[in-house]
């Protein structure tokens, strides 16, 4: 049995249009340089988060011009509880090389935009179809869910599977690229959602083939195994109780954050300190776990006080005292503001 791609896209446009969904990043004319901020917040971010803080990233970063001026530093400053902090890297040079090669206007077309830092083969495509509804084949996880579903496909589908982009130009076919992708979009979000689909108030219900089976669809190919691995961090306070923050090397995770110092992150338990070594750390009661996409990390918390040499850049470059009140306006990554906040707490 197939599925009408006539019948799914006239019956899935229709629900579309009545919803007439407003967000923030959605436009009537869609501001380019919006759409391609709010993909890649979109990319590894839940939908919710990038909701309320998209308004806030615009206020600070107008236009392409504005986020080119910018500094990394404060790129990242407002990126800070986005996560993934390579995005916010790629999307500070990426706008760089807009204003450099693009006189500061985001290409159009899908080939001159899979050349720019940072944008992959999906994010070009729904940049070009969502900005400059042009035609084009965007299939991310809810989209790839949706097909899976509707056609009962029971094995991993990969980003370039034949069958799903046949099946996806198809549906496009006669509509505005932009709202066909939107609307696959909002489909996904509102009623085809992945782990509560509501199939009664479904308007393809009838098409579809997975129905009966749709929480299990689709089937998730094998993952790497996560990693665990420990550190220490290093809470030092000066004489002040200023405490030492030092900014991170600029790759691997977290890169260029600020962040209470760590050791290595290795897979046995830290045996020895790094940090300032003459100093006496102490062992505290706080320790934090936090997941990042690979991997598990446990981190120790140890102390010292009291320290007054002011040239920390003799232990670490780009370090300095910071009076931590509170995390919230120095941009601290998640992992960080945990660690902050016990031993805020713990005082
Ligand atoms: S019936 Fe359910 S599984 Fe099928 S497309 Fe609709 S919401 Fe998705």
């Amino acid at each position: 049995m197939t599925v009408s791609t006539h019948q799914f896209s006239t019956k899935l446009l229709t629900w579309y249009h009545r919803q007439d969904r407003s967000l923030p990043w959605r436009h009537d004319p869609p501001d380019p340089y919006q759409v391609w901020i709010s993909e890649i917040m979109l990319q590894q971010t839940t939908f919710s988060t990038v909701q309320n803080r998209f308004s806030a990233f615009i206020a600070v970063f107008p236009t392409i011009t504005a986020l080119a001026k910018a500094s990394q530093t404060e790129v990242l400053r407002h990126w800070a509880g986005l996560g993934y902090y390579a995005r916010a890297r790629n999307l500070h040079y990426c706008a760089q090389v807009i204003v450099d090669k693009h006189h500061g206007v985001l290409p159009q077309s899908i080939p001159e935009l899979r050349a720019l830092p940072g944008i992959g083969a999906y994010t070009a495509a729904a940049i070009a179809a969502i900005a400059y509804d042009v035609t084009s084949v965007a299939t991310d996880s809810n989209v790839k869910r949706i097909y899976a579903r509707l056609v009962r496909n029971l094995l991993p589908i990969q980003d370039n599977n034949p069958d799903l982009h046949t099946f996806f130009l198809a549906s496009q076919h006669g509509h505005s690229p932009r709202e066909h992708l939107q609307a696959w979009l909002d489909f996904g979000e509102i009623l085809c959602r992945s782990r509560h689909p509501k199939c009664a108030d479904c308007p393809v219900q009838k098409l579809c083939l997975g129905r009966d089976i749709a929480v299990q669809l689709p089937i998730k190919p094998t993952k790497k195994p996560r990693r665990q691995l420990y550190a220490y961090a290093y809470w030092l306070e000066n004489a002040d109780g200023a405490v030492w923050l030092r900014r991170r090397p600029p790759r691997g995770l977290l890169a260029g954050m600020l962040e209470v110092p760590t050791s290595h992150w290795q897979e046995n338990a830290p045996s020895h300190t790094e940090g300032i070594p003459q100093l006496r750390w102490q062992a505290t009661n706080q320790q934090i776990q936090h997941r990042f996409t690979h991997i598990d990390l446990t981190v120790h918390i140890l102390r010292a006080r009291g320290f007054n040499d002011t040239d920390l850049a003799q232990y670490s470059s780009e370090s300095a005292w910071y009076r931590l009140n509170s995390h919230a306006e120095l941009g601290l990554p998640t992992l960080m503001k945990k660690i902050v906040g016990a031993m805020l707490s713990a005082k």
